[in-house]
């Protein structure tokens, strides 16, 4: 049972520092709640204009939800299948948005996205209806949108109502279904990051907050054999952890309780796809098959028991050469300084146990490799259609396009 107000009545004593807050009101997860929509809303104070947005395929799996809004005057806006959010659709969306009260997206990924920027800059109230627990930017701030071929993650805002009906998160494709448990493998490396740039950088964490994201990680991967089945339980298990966590951010207000760099591997092989024209993948495919790649890496760093650290050296004219047409917004993320420069490397030294122990903190490669497996997600990049190049150009050359610290960066100054 995902019970939103006891959630943000724990949270509201925290003594981090931070205030947290949600502009969430109302999550509804249930089977067959699909016929209440209409309902939620109003009781939510969304007044008679609606936007729908959906595609073809998102508003056949939400069967029902037309009819449970016949007290509202909706407007349709029906992809035939929207696979990226693009800074160009939200302007479409905003258009839209401008003679109605509120908006209502049908759907998961990009479909939300858009929608969370466009009813932001517009400053509507938004209703997320979900039809698959595929990916976990469903109560996110942040909308990853690509302007020309760069992926940016631009203001967007949480959804104030989500509607989760799981019978058909329990229908949707097992291919999404993996991608969500993919998405939220992921997460275990976030925690690692977040925890090794708190003690390295000084950044801000919140232990209550992070715990948040590993109970819910812990629990999804409980049920790893079970995930692709036709199963309400599992499926709504899914929806609430990558729910959760989504909750995290917007607590902390940026993305950490939920992404780490495998997000941002991910994000690189997408943009250079983009330049060369190709789509990728699901968000959650990706980013389960990058954490994997990354985990590997962080249990080969485990086994030093000591390190030597040096200043990090970038050879700066070969970063921007792997970015191509991008370069322009990495030399602005990474000058005047980039953001190893003030890391001084007897601290990584000195703090090398502790790094070690935030490692262990979370399952080992070997066991996420198997759970994964269970739970039919891709596992190699060949599924994702990210060639033996580029995955390692991807390895070695995303950090620069985030100003964000992580314990794959930081190992460019381990010797
Ligand atoms: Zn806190
Ligand atoms: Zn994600």
């Amino acid at each position: 049972m995902f019970d939103l107000q006891a959630i943000i009545k724990e949270f509201s004593d925290c003594d981090c520092g931070i205030k947290h807050e949600t502009a969430l009101k109302d999550v509804v997860i249930g089977s067959g709640v699909t016929k209440d929509t209409g309902e939620i809303l109003k009781r939510n104070g969304f007044e008679k204009n609606l936007l729908l947005v959906a595609d073809k395929n998102t508003l056949k799996a939400a069967d029902g939800v037309l009819t449970a809004l016949k007290d509202f005057k909706v407007r349709l806006k029906i992809y035939d299948n929207l696979r990226e959010a693009t800074v160009e659709q939200v302007e479409v969306i905003k258009e839209l948005i401008s003679d109605n009260d509120g908006v209502i997206s049908v759907g998961t990924g990009s479909l939300n996205d858009i929608c969370r920027k466009a009813s932001k800059d517009a400053q509507k109230p938004l209703c997320i209806f979900a039809t698959a627990a595929s990916m976990d930017g469903f109560a996110s701030y942040g909308a990853p949108l690509t302007d020309g071929n760069f992926k940016a993650t631009y203001d967007a805002k949480s959804p104030e109502v989500i509607i989760a009906d799981t019978k058909i998160l329990a229908k949707a494709p097992a291919e999404l279904k993996s991608a969500g448990f993919g998405d939220m493998i992921g997460k275990y490396v976030g925690l690692i990051d977040w925890q090794v740039s708190a003690l390295i950088t000084g950044e801000y964490y919140c232990e209550k907050v992070a715990n948040l994201t590993r109970q819910a990680t812990d629990k999804i991967m409980a049920l790893a054999d079970r995930i692709t089945a036709e199963d309400e339980d599992s499926a709504s298990a899914v929806l609430e952890a990558l729910l959760l966590t989504g909750l995290g951010m917007s607590f902390v207000k940026n993305s950490r309780p939920a992404s780490g760099t495998e997000h941002i591997v991910s994000h690189f092989w997408e943009c250079k796809k983009l330049l060369e024209g190709k789509l990728s993948d699901f968000h959650g495919k990706k980013v389960g098959v990058a954490t994997l790649l990354i985990m590997k890496e962080y249990g080969e760093l485990y086994k030093k028991t000591s390190v030597k650290a040096h200043k990090e050296q970038v050879d700066w004219q070969d970063v921007y050469e792997h970015y191509g047409a991008l370069k322009g917004e990495v030399v602005k993320l990474n000058t005047p300084d980039t953001i190893t420069d003030r890391i001084n490397p007897k601290d990584i030294e000195d703090n090398w146990g502790k790094i070690r122990e935030i490692i262990a903190s979370v399952p080992p490669y070997e066991t996420l490799y198997d759970a994964m497996k269970k739970a039919g997600c891709a596992t190699t990049c060949e599924e994702i259609a990210v060639s033996k190049q580029l995955e390692q150009e991807g390895l070695k050359y995303h950090p620069y396009m985030r100003r964000r610290m992580s314990l794959k960066r930081l190992s460019n100054m381990i010797d």
